[in-house]
Order: structure tokens, then C-alpha cells, then sequence
């Protein structure tokens, strides 16, 4: 009905995925959501969608930019779905995320006056990312070219991009490597609508502190079949410089899931290694690792500080990955055990426990929710540390915990709002919150991560 119209409106907050919120006055205050716009902007918005409570519009014109606007370094991102705050100034992102958390804890987790500590923020926060996942497809108006960069927002078409502002500095000569190899083999990139076609996406990741580098091609092939040419490939990233491996990763679903299962050795080897404060990590292709190693150093050490350890604690690491958060904590406890779901993980938690001559940390593949219920009847816990993906932790883990009388938890989240919500379940369940500190790990995007501390109230 308003499809088309055009209004002023003041952006007076975001959505979590980084469109404007306004409203229009005309419209009985009707809610509209606005990519590229900022809160404190006026502008001229015109709808694109309406349904009854909401609207979508497009940015026309900014009318009063906001006093926190700032020119972003990179030319795409108003338009990439890497970046939605790169044209608010970073001092305006960080209260903004604080602000988040705060609104979550009180809207979700129904808890008023937390005490959440000002955010800890990065000096530079550019180029921080030490992973990328990188989507390639034929360009929609030239068939013989191929876009590799980011899908833009809220769909899958690739910007191509040449470089990324917040990613590492060689993601520059990589990318030429790929447009060098397409140029040579046409038609190899995959076809998400036809399911045809090879190369679906490139995924890098570099160590922060050793430089070392692997590169993993993501394609639609059968079990035994070759990449078409990979000499070409290999002998490009041969003058990338920390070059550690390439990997080919067989994916022949229809899906949105990014890697296979099957990983094949082209060059190389199939991990890195980096260090996090003075431990060693191996960093296997299919395994989670932080994507902001210099905050992830803060991260963990505001997480041991909060924790207040001592010798005599039995402590659990609920979703451990490579086993980075156990291995921090152990030589400060007397035992960590450390819970995941992905096998390879798991074996590189194992092999890193080795690397950094640590005894006193045991490592068990499986479902936390289904492990640790079982951990608990067996032994007193002194603390267990949270760090699921973003969906938060399973109510069944969360009871157990509650049950166990486990005294204290350290939660990291990346999302507020699950952890908003499982706040509330171990508030109930008879928990006080202590202390919440957040940290930025992703600037520039809408993410928010936090760590928290709840200790059982009676102790
Ligand atoms: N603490 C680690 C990993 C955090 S990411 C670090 O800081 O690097 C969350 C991890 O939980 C991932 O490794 C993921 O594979 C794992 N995971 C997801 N669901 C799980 C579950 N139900 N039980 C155990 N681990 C799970």
C-alpha cells in the first residue's frame, strides 16, 4: 500500500544485523529498517516492503548524517554482509555493543543494574581477521569473469572484492592466485541454483604470530576425483609467503554449510600452528579457532581473571574446541576437563595438551549436553566455563549444572541474547550474576561477545 512512498524518518537504533530502525510519523509511528543507515541520521527512506507492524526501506538520501559518521576505508561497505557499522566511528560502535548487552540482560534476561564493565575495545581495529570464507561465482553480466569476495547483504550474490579491511594482508595475493586460475580454467566455479560446476569457496586462515598460512578450496567433486589443473594452483600460492598448506575439501551437497567432510592433502600439510599467550596451538582446517587473535588474548585473560582460580579446582571447558580455554587455565587448576563435539578438534586439543607439556588436562569427544550430565555425578566440579556457538547452551547442560550445585560458571558468548536467555534459567535455578565484561572481537560488524561470571548464591 505504501509501496514506493518516500518519508523522512530519524534512525534512532539498529537490528542485530546492522539495519537502521526508524519510524514514520505518518504512519501511526509504523517501524521501518533501513540497510546503511545509522542511529542519530535523518533521512529519506523509500518502502520497499510494508506488512501491518513493519517495514523495509531503501536509503535515498541523508538528509542529517549522524555526528558518528565516519568515511568507511573500504568502497563496498555499505553493500557487503562482512561489515554493516564500518561508517560509524569505532568509539560509537563499542557504547553501542556495551548498550546491546545491556539490553539484552534486561529485556531477555530480566535482570536490571547488572554490572556490565566498559567494553574492551581493540587499538587498531582493522585487518584483525586471520580467517576468511570466501565465495566465488560467475559474474552475473560477463560469463567469462568470476567474482570472488563476500555475499552482500541478505543474499548470495559474491561482491568482488580485491582487498578486505578488516581481514589479513595477504587475502590480497591470495585472491590473485584464484583470478589467475580462473582466467586459465573457465566454467570450473560452482552454480549454487543448477548445482553444477566446481568451486564453491575459498577458505584461508593464517596464524596471527607465525605467519603460517593454509588454503582450502571447498568443491562440488566426486570422493575420487581431481581438481582440474591444480598444478597451476599449487605453483601460484608457492610465492605466498608462510605457505603451510592446500587443501582440497570435497562438498557435493545442495547445501549452505561451507566445508565437507573429506579434506585432501594438495601441498603441504592440513593445519597450522599459532600462539595464544605463551601456549602453542595446532589449528586443523575443520576445527573452530577465534577469528581475532589479539583480542582472543584478552578474551581469555578477562575470563582467568574473572574466574578467580585456585589450585585445588577441578574445572570443566564445555565447548573447548582445540582445547585453547582448557589449556590457558590449567597450569593455575588441579585438573580441566575439556568437552567437544568435532573429532578433529578433539584430537588437536589432545596433541596440543602435548605440545605444551600439560598433564593435568583430559579432553572427551561428544555432546556437552550429554557428557557432562554424567561428568558431574562422578565428581565435584569447582567451575565450568561456557563458550557455545551461538545458539547458547543446551537446557539439559544448564540443568545438570544447576543440579551438580557446580559453584561457579564462567559463560562466553558471542551472542547476548542466548545469553540473556540461559542468564534467566541459572538466575532460577539459583545463580547470581557477578560480573559482566564485554569484549569487542569483531569490529566493525554487529557482533558482540561477553564474558560472565555467576556464582551459586548460597556459597
Ligand atoms: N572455546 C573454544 C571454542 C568455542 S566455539 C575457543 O575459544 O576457541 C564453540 C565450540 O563448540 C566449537 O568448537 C563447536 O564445534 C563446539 N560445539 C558445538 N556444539 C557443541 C555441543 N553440543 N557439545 C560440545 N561442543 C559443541
Amino acid at each position: 500500500m505504501y509501496k514506493n512512498k518516500t518519508f523522512t524518518v530519524k534512525i534512532t537504533d539498529l537490528t542485530n544485523d546492522g539495519a537502521g530502525i526508524g519510524r514514520i510519523e505518518e504512519l501511526n509511528n509504523l517501524a521501518v529498517f533501513t540497510d546503511g543507515a545509522l542511529p542519530g541520521d535523518i533521512c529519506e527512506i523509500k518502502i520497499k516492503k510494508a506488512n501491518k507492524n513493519y517495514a523495509y526501506g531503501e536509503l535515498i538520501k541523508l538528509i542529517e548524517p549522524s555526528a558518528d559518521r565516519i568515511k568507511p576505508v573500504c568502497r563496498v561497505s555499505e553493500k557487503c554482509g562482512g561489515c554493516a557499522l564500518q561508517s560509524l566511528s569505532y568509539k560509537a560502535q563499542l557504547k553501542l555493543k556495551r548498550g546491546i548487552v545491556i539490553n539484552c540482560l534486561e529485556r531477555i534476561g530480566g535482570i536490571k543494574n547488572a554490572r556490565v564493565h566498559e567494553i574492551i575495545g581493540m587499538d587498531e581495529p582493522y585487518n584483525y581477521r586471520n580467517k576468511a570464507q570466501l565465495p566465488v561465482k560467475k559474474n552475473k553480466r560477463d560469463p567469462n569473469k568470476t567474482d570472488i569476495g563476500f555475499y552482500s547483504r541478505r543474499t548470495h550474490d559474491v561482491i568482488n572484492i580485491y582487498s578486505c579491511a578488516i581481514t589479513f594482508g595477504e587475502i590480497k595475493e591470495i585472491m590473485q592466485v584464484f583470478r589467475d586460475y580462473f582466467e586459465k580454467n573457465k566454467n570450473i566455479v560452482y552454480d549454487e541454483s543448477k548445482h553444477t560446476g566446481i568451486i564453491r569457496h575459498i577458505f584461508i586462515r593464517s596464524g596471527y604470530k607465525t605467519g603460517e598460512i593454509i588454503v582450502c578450496i571447498t568443491a562440488n567433486l566426486k570422493q575420487n576425483e581431481n581438481l582440474p589443473d591444480d598444478i597451476s594452483l599449487i605453483n601460484g600460492f608457492k610465492k605466498i609467503a608462510g605457505l603451510a598448506g592446500i587443501i582440497l575439501n570435497i562438498n557435493n551437497e545442495r547445501t549452505n554449510v561451507i566445508l565437507g567432510k573429506t579434506n585432501k592433502i594438495l601441498y603441504g600439510r592440513g593445519y597450522i600452528f599459532d600462539y595464544i599467550m605463551d601456549k602453542k596451538f595446532k589449528i586443523s582446517v575443520n576445527s573452530f579457532y577465534q577469528v581475532n587473535p589479539a583480542q582472543t588474548e584478552k578474551l581469555y585473560a578477562g575470563a582467568l581473571e574473572l574466574a578467580q582460580v585456585s589450585k585445588d579446582f577441578t574445572c570443566i571447558d564445555a565447548y573447548c574446541g582445540i582445547g585453547t580455554i582448557a589449556l590457558i587455565f590449567a597450569p593455575f587448576v588441579k585438573k580441566v576437563y575439556g568437552v567437544e563435539i568435532i573429532e578433529q578438534a578433539v584430537a588437536d586439543a589432545r596433541e596440543n595438551a602435548e605440545i605444551n607439556n600439560i598433564t593435568n588436562a583430559e579432553f572427551i569427544e561428544g555432546k556437552s549436553e550429554q557428557i557432562i550430565p554424567e561428568l558431574v555425578k562422578l565428581e565435584k566440579i569447582d567451575l565450568i566455563i561456557f563458550d557455545p556457538p551461538r545458539k547458547g547452551c543446551d537446557i539439559k547442560l544448564l540443568e545438570a549444572v544447576i543440579s551438580a550445585e557446580i559453584k561457579n560458571i564462567i559463560y562466553i558468548s558471542c551472542d547476548p541474547a542466548t545469553l540473556a536467555r540461559d542468564i534467566k534459567i541459572l538466575t532460577a535455578g539459583g545463580y547470581k550474576l557477578h560480573g559482566v565484561q564485554p569484549v569487542d572481537m569483531f569490529p566493525h560488524t554487529m557482533h558482540v561477545e561477553a564474558i560472565v561470571l555467576m556464582q551459586r548464591q548460597d556459597t
